[in-house]
């Protein structure tokens, strides 16, 4: 598990050039599942067969990242978003492009002594991307306009506790990779949608989940921490490492179905897996769009409890990383009755 995760999280790539990740996807379960295919959209759609309904797994195989807009007459690259930041965090970060030049996002200290501790004028305005060129040229000749970036940060193994750039939501891959290697008996027809473009609107999985029409839908997904994890965690998140997987009850993008999530508590019960509740007060996943799918699905989301979403620094736990993935078997070794 651990060498899958490091080399899932250590591939760069963001939303709509999810490429690279779907390959070294599709090579790990190419064997172990009757067919796969890639769409359109570039999602992994993968098929194990079985009885009767379709039970849809999801994980995103994208990860935020930034584009390159436009370089200035220093040879600063500037850029916009690619998914959700907060640009306060993005100072100082270093950040790899799509065809290897690296850099750190750059921003004039001035700005911030002009305004004491106000970090307001932290923005996409004020921020740009040193990689270190000496001219417009020199600059044109490593950065393509259009080109993508992603954090430049390696998996680190602190021992109970996994540290990386992209845990959203290379976690979720990995631990279905392992399901679909590993499992030894299912009984729903198993689809397995590694989905891109999540992080900028669930653009993917919504086409992917068309296409297989399922009876059931499980998207996995990372979700926030708060104040029984950290000193200053969030008031209205009681999402906490080591916990156990939680089980997705609402975010801003659906209300889980509430009968499959009673059903998911008696396997888990059974199991003797230990499980947490999730209402995010913000955010969505790709849930939200599986569930509105034609005529409607039964669906859920189980989130991996992670620190420092959207960072350089997501950090989940090694006993929650285990424990989702046995809840994840146990749920396909299943006949889901509601
Ligand atoms: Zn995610």
């Amino acid at each position: 598990m651990k060498d899958i995760l490091k080399q899932f999280v250590e591939i760069s790539a963001p939303s709509g050039r999810e490429e690279p990740i779907q390959k070294a996807i599709r090579a790990s379960i190419q064997p172990y599942v009757d067919e796969i295919r890639t769409d359109s959209l570039g999602n992994l759609i993968a098929h194990k067969k079985g009885n009767g309904k379709k039970l849809l797994f999801d994980a995103h195989m994208d990860e935020i990242g930034f584009v390159a807009t436009y370089i200035d007459d220093h040879g600063f690259v500037h850029i916009e978003p690619l998914g959700g930041h907060n640009p306060v965090n993005l100072p100082f970060q270093r950040i790899c492009f799509e065809y290897g030049s690296k850099g750190t996002i750059g921003f004039e200290s001035e700005i911030l002594s002009k305004n004491g501790a106000d970090r307001k004028e932290v923005s996409f305005d004020t921020l740009y991307v040193d990689i270190g060129a000496r001219s417009k040229n020199e600059a044109l000749s490593k950065i393509r306009i259009g080109e993508t970036a992603t954090y430049d940060s390696p998996f680190v193994d602190l021992g109970n506790r996994y540290m990386s750039k992209a845990m959203d939501d290379r976690i979720a891959c990995a631990l279905l990779v392992k399901l679909i290697q590993t499992l030894q008996t299912h009984h729903h027809d198993l689809y397995f949608v590694f989905a891109t473009q999540e992080e900028v609107g669930l653009v993917g999985s919504k086409a992917a989940s068309y296409g297989i029409e399922p009876d059931f839908g499980i998207a996995l997904d990372v979700t926030a921490t708060g104040f029984e994890d950290t000193p200053k965690g969030l008031k209205r998140v009681p999402m906490k490492l080591g916990a156990g997987p939680a089980i997705k009850i609402q975010d801003r993008s659906m209300i889980a179905n509430h009968n499959l999530n009673q059903w998911i508590q008696t396997v888990a019960d059974q199991n003797r897996i230990p499980y947490q509740f999730e209402v995010l007060p913000f955010g969505g996943t790709n849930g939200g769009v599986i569930q509105t799918t034609k005529s409607g699905v039964y669906t859920t989301c189980i989130s991996i409890p992670t620190r420092y979403l959207h960072s350089p620094s997501e950090m989940v736990d090694v006993m929650d990383v285990q424990n989702t993935l046995q809840l994840v078997k146990a749920i396909a070794e299943k006949e889901i009755v509601l």
